[in-house]
This record gives structure tokens, sequence and C-alpha cells, in this order.
């Protein structure tokens, strides 16, 4: 039987809108989906899941019938299964060792993992968790998903936890970044409760380093602190007409759309101007992200402007595919020389010179070397730079002590993510670099467990 493919809104319905574009399994595609998995032995696509997912045993529970058995089954290691289930690359992880893949297609592991949380979700019968208490204090700093996932974790074993949040929102890339119509907000919101219902405290609108330091939430009494303030301030092209109006970071454009509802201005306050022609700068998914999200603000043409080849792209294939079915134009091997404004100061043209692919880089991939001689210009209202994003480093400056490599990402063990400071833990993006939501997971659970393990050891050694 092949796999059962995930319905999704029409592409010409779908551009206009910011309903979610692809609506899930029914109960009947989920049963025959699952009647795919082999339940193998040695199950290799746990492997490839960072969290550690009982892969083969939510699916058998599926097959059973049992949806809720399934969301519990995932929910043991997983405290996100309904955003994982939409935004995890599978492609390159669990699904890519699924044995079936090997001469076919996998089982669709994300689409079945989104069934089971969307199912206890409707039936609103996740159980209450009861845990026992121990006399440990915990400061989570960040709510995107490592510190979510960290938190919750150490609720688990009975931690006193708060989480930091410098935004008034929890959920990080998850809230701010991640569309509407790839991730709706209800669901984020929906596993942020469900982390709180654990006994997680959410401080929002606490930016650490500046309300507050570590040191002044040490002397509070947190015992130990897990740091994962991801990987937020963009990176520009540094080329002529960069500040002229009309010009965005991705960042900001989504923060303004996602976070404070510009799609639904003057009824939320926040504006977001968008014109008939918009290039976006970049290949990744916060690209395609913003192509996407131009295109439902009422823009006629959208560039996604590329200086390496399609194959190069570092967009999901299902971002970049649905992309193109909403007409999104791919100008690849293309990079952008400077912008040119009018007499107002607003974008106007944007210049680019044709690329080729010359020798592979350090990573292996082919370098884009520029064509001489070959610019070209084209008319556009306006450029969202989408090129990637660094640290932020006001936390990182006012931790006294705490190690920073030299892109200025955090150092942290790399077994137990232990950083200079002893009890101060790091992971997700503020430690990788921007990376994905399900290796931000990970980082989450592996620090929680080293948490656990300091306090154990320092709370009986003081008596
Ligand atoms: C637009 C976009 C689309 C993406 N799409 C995908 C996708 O489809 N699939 C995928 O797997 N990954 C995707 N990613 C990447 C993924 O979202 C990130 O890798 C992941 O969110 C990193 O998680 P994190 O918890 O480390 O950081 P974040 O999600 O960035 O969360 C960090 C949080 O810390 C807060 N914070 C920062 N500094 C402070 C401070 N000093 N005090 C208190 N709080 C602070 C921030 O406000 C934020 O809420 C996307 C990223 C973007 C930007």
């Amino acid at each position: 039987m092949s796999r059962q493919i995930v319905p999704k809104q029409d592409p010409k319905v779908r551009g206009k809108n910011f309903e979610e574009v692809a609506l899930g399994y029914t109960e009947e595609q989920a049963l025959a989906e699952a009647s795919r998995c082999l339940n193998c032995k040695k199950p290799l696509c746990v492997q490839g899941c960072p969290v550690e997912v009982g892969i083969p045993e939510f699916i058998a529970k599926i097959k059973e019938g049992d949806f809720l058995g399934a969301a519990a089954k995932v929910k043991e290691k997983n405290s996100l299964p309904a955003i994982c289930g939409r935004v995890c690359p599978q492609e390159s992880q669990c699904e890519s060792l699924c044995i079936l893949g090997k001469k076919g297609e996998p089982v669709a592991i994300g689409a079945l993992e989104r069934f089971t949380a969307d199912q206890e979700a409707a039936e609103a019968k996740g159980k209450p968790v009861q845990v026992k208490k121990v006399n440990c204090k915990a400061a989570v700093i960040g709510a995107g998903p490592a510190g979510l996932t960290c938190a919750a974790d150490l609720a688990l074993q009975g931690f006193e936890v708060t989480i930091f949040e410098s935004l008034h929102e929890a959920g990080g890339v998850l809230q701010y970044g991640i569309p509407q119509f790839r991730l709706p907000k209800n669901i984020v919101n929906r596993e942020v409760d469900y982390i709180k219902s654990l006994g997680v405290r959410i401080e929002t609108s606490v930016l650490v380093g500046q309300t507050v330091t570590i040191q002044e939430l040490r002397e509070q009494g947190y015992d130990t602190f897990f740091i994962g303030t991801g990987a937020g301030l963009p990176y520009f092209l540094n080329i002529p007409g960069e500040n002229l109006n009309g010009v965005y970071s991705a960042n900001e454009f989504l923060t303004r759309v996602n976070l404070m509802k510009a799609y639904r201005f003057p009824e939320y306050d926040t504006p977001v101007r968008v014109g008939e022609r918009v290039a976006v700068v970049g290949g990744g998914n916060v690209a395609m992200d913003a192509a996407r999200t131009s295109l439902r603000l009422g823009a006629k043409e959208v560039y996604i402007v590329y200086r390496r080849s399609r194959d190069e792209l570092p967009a999901r294939h299902e971002e970049v595919e649905n992309a193109e079915e909403e007409g999104i134009i791919f100008r690849l091997l293309n990079n952008p020389t400077r912008i040119i404004g009018n007499a107002q100061g607003e974008v106007a043209t944007i210049e680019c010179i044709r690329m080729e692919l010359g020798e592979p880089d350090a990573g292996g991939r082919r370098k884009p070397v520029p064509v001489p001689g070959s610019e070209f210009q084209f008319k556009v209202d306006n450029v969202i730079v989408a090129i990637g994003q660094g640290p932020n480093p006001i936390l990182l400056r006012n931790t006294p002590g705490l190690s920073l490599n030299k892109r200025g990402y955090i150092e942290a063990d790399p077994e137990t993510l232990e950083t200079s400071i002893p009890g101060v833990f790091a992971g997700g993006d503020i430690v990788t670099g921007a990376a994905t939501v399900i290796k931000a997971m990970g980082a989450g659970k592996i620090a929680a467990r080293q948490m656990v393990e300091y306090c154990r050891k320092n709370k009986s050694a003081a008596g």
C-alpha cells in the first residue's frame, strides 16, 4: 500500500488566507498509514529522533484504534507533539531511517504524530500528571522549544520551574517566526498550556541580562539554570540601499505578522507594509515563510532570490513545493548587489548579479561565484532579508564567566551541555546556531537530565 497523502488546502485558495495549509489525516487515513509500519524489532526510526519517541509503539496503538493511548505514548518523550508533527523535518530524521524508505516510501511518522496529538486535544482527555516534588528550583531562560522541553522534563522530575521569557508570549520561533498557516498559534498555546499544567510557571516580558541577571536569580534561590535564548538576531547583506524604507529583516517582518498579528491590522495595531512586488533574499525555511506570508498580505509577485541552485536550497522540500504551488517565483543563482530607492527613499529596484557554482567549500557545498558583468535589475517594492540569524548578545555580555565560542554562541560541554559556569546549562540555537525545533528539544531534554543530576549532587553535598 502506498503512503497516505496529507490533504492540503487548494493553492489558489490558500495563497489568500492564513488558515493552515496541511489539513491532517482523517481517522481512516491514519489507520491505513499506521498499518504500513512493520513494527521492526530494532527500530531505526527511533535513532533518528532527537527526543527518542517510541515510534513503533505509538503507531501500534493507532493500529489498535487506541488514539489516546498513542498520544500518551508520544508524550512520554515529547511535550510538543502537535508542533513537531507539523514542522519537524522528518524526511531528514526519523523517516529517513525507516526501512520502508529503502525501496519505497517511509511511514509518514510526522503526520501520524500530528494525528495523535490532535485527537487527544479534540477529545480533551490529556491525563493530569501526578509528580512527587523535590527540593530543587530551576530557572529556564527562553520559552522556545529548547526551554519548554527542558522545563517540562524538570517539572516531571518534581522540580519547581520558572521560565523567564523576554517576549509577551511563550513559544519562541514557534510563536513569532513560523507563520499561522504552517503552525496555528492555538496549537502552540495548547502545548504551552500542557507544559503549564505540569506546574511550570512562565514569566513573560522578562529580559534576563537586563531586567534581572542570572546572579540575581541565584540570590533569589534558584539552584540551576538552563539558557535557551535561541539565535534571533538577524544578519544583513551589508549592501548599499539596505536602509531604505521597505527593507525588512525576515525576523522583524515575521514577528510583526505572527506575534503582533499585522495580518489583522487595524483590529490589531501593528501594521506591515507590503507592496505589489517583493524580493525575499535567502533559501531556507525562514525565506519560504517570508515569501508565502508576503503573498498572503496581497503581493502580486513574490521572488525568492538565492545565490545557489535548487539542489542547495536549505528549506524543507515540502515548504519549497508549497511555495512553488502558490506561485512564488524562484530566481536561483542570483545574488543582490544593491537596492535602489525612489525620491521618497523607498525601495524601487533591486540589482543582482548572476552566480555559478564553483569548487566545494569546507562544508562540501559548491561555492557560488559571481559571473563578472552579469548584473541586472528588476522592480520591487520590498526586500526581505532572510540570510540567517545569530545570537542575541544581551544575556551573554551581562553574564560574567560565561564562555562563548568564536562565532559568539555559548560554549557548552557536548555531552552534559553544562557551560563554563557550574550549574548553568545551555542548549538549542544559542549553542548550535540556527538549527531545528527537534534538535532544540533534544538539547532541552539532555540538559534537564543533567540538571537533575547536578541538583542531586549539590543539594546532598550541602546537607
Ligand atoms: C521563520 C522560521 C521558520 C522555521 N521553520 C522551521 C521548521 O519548519 N522546522 C524546524 O524544525 N525548524 C524551523 N526553524 C528553526 C527553529 O524554529 C529553531 O531552530 C528553534 O526554534 C530553536 O529553538 P530555541 O528554543 O533554541 O530558540 P527560540 O525558538 O529562538 O526561542 C528562544 C526564546 O528565548 C527568548 N529570549 C531570548 N533572549 C532572552 C533573554 N535574554 N531573556 C529571556 N528570554 C530570551 C526569545 O524571545 C525566544 O522566545 C525555523 C526558524 C525560523 C526563524
